[in-house]
């Protein structure tokens, strides 16, 4: 190999590593909330499954009002937002739509049995007609939904949102994957496994 062509080489190399980390810089850079215009790298995943950029308080108060407005059912597990890999988004769908999320049939089929045992329970908090089903963090060792035995906390939708919002304000984490809207169906909320 002549001189000529190493030189070249060492020009491509450098020109391919500055590219590399400048695209990463790019990409790593705070977009700006829909709202307000402050930095945030929050994206929230509305009803349609559009990406919307949000900044923490905007996030929380639209997750909020999406919720508030639901007339479905929901089984609500508790956002794990000490775990790294499970902050990264608070996911919502319905039964059918965790198993095209690989979600095995036992966690589809306990997920089904929580949400049909939703009806006729009141609200353990303010004895309204109960909507959700709440399964707190601290009942379940392994966050993996088919290892779920614990008898949920029957609570309404303004309840729920009432501790849940909290949690997911409060998150250190980045919401790379998206907090989600409630889609028109009986779902399951739950922040991602892997
Ligand atoms: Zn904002
Ligand atoms: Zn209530």
């Amino acid at each position: 190999m002549d001189t000529q062509a190493i030189q070249i080489m060492t020009y491509v190399l450098i020109g391919g590593t500055a590219l590399f980390f400048l695209v990463r810089y790019l990409g790593s850079k705070p977009k700006q909330c829909e709202v307000c215009g402050m930095d945030t790298k929050d994206l929230y995943n509305d009803a349609s499954g559009k990406l919307v950029r949000l900044c923490r308080t905007h996030l929380i108060e639209r997750w909020k009002s999406d919720v508030l407005s639901s007339s479905h059912k929901m089984v609500v597990i508790e956002p794990d937002v000490e775990d790294q890999n499970h902050a990264m988004g608070y996911l919502y769908g319905s039964v059918e739509q965790l198993g095209e999320w690989q979600y095995g049939k036992e966690a589809q089929r306990k997920m089904s049995d929580y949400l049909l045992s939703i009806d006729g329970k009141k609200c353990e908090e303010c004895n309204m007609t109960a909507t959700t089903a709440f399964i707190k963090k601290g009942d379940y060792s392994i966050p993996l939904m088919e290892k779920i035995t614990a008898t949920p906390t029957y609570l309404c939708t303004p309840c729920v949102v009432k501790k849940v919002g909290p949690i997911l304000f409060a998150s250190q984490h980045i919401f790379y994957e998206g907090v989600y809207a409630p889609t028109n169906e009986d779902g399951v909320y739950h922040s991602q496994e892997y």
